[in-house]
C-alpha cells in the first residue's frame, strides 16, 4: 500500500472569475447602479444583466461581473475599497461550481447565504467572456 500525497491545487484550475454584486431592490439598487457604472468605466469585464429577483444559488437580487484572471489583481482590491454597503461574492470558475461558490470564494462585505444544492459539482470551467465595457478611467 502506498500513500498518495496530494499536492496543492494549481491556480491554473481557475479559468476565469465572477464577482456577484448583491443589492436590495427597495433600498440599495441606486448604490448598485453607481458601482456598476464605476466598474464599467474602469475595467475590462463582462457586466451581466440585472436580476431583481433571486436566481440560481443566490439569495438576494444581484448582477454578475465576469472577468479574466489578469483583471483580478486590479479589480478585487478596488472592490474592497468601493463596495459601500453592498455584499460582493468573488469566486473562481473551475470544473466544480459548488465548491467554487461554497468553499473557495471570498466575500467583500457581509457574507450572504448561497444555495449550494442548486449548483453542480462538475461542469465545464467557464472561459473568460468577451468584455462588454469600454474602460476609459484609471482605477
Ligand atoms: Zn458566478
Amino acid at each position: 500500500m502506498t500513500d498518495v500525497v496530494e499536492g496543492p491545487r494549481p491556480a491554473s484550475e481557475i479559468a476565469s472569475y465572477h464577482a456577484h454584486v448583491y443589492y436590495d431592490p427597495a433600498t440599495t439598487r441606486g448604490e448598485a447602479e453607481r458601482l456598476r457604472q464605476w466598474i464599467g468605466e474602469r475595467f475590462s469585464v463582462t457586466l451581466g444583466r440585472w436580476h431583481d429577483v433571486k436566481v440560481g444559488p443566490h439569495d438576494q437580487a444581484m448582477y454578475q461581473v465576469a472577468f479574466a484572471r489578469e483583471v483580478f489583481a486590479e479589480l478585487v482590491p478596488w472592490l474592497m475599497l468601493n463596495h459601500g454597503s453592498l455584499s460582493v461574492l468573488v469566486h473562481p470558475n473551475t470544473v466544480n461550481p459548488r465548491r467554487d461558490h461554497l468553499d473557495d470564494p471570498l466575500w467583500i462585505g457581509p457574507p450572504l447565504a448561497i444555495h449550494g444544492d442548486k449548483l453542480p459539482e462538475h461542469d465545464e470551467a467557464e472561459a473568460p467572456l468577451p468584455p462588454n465595457t469600454e474602460p476609459h478611467l484609471r482605477a
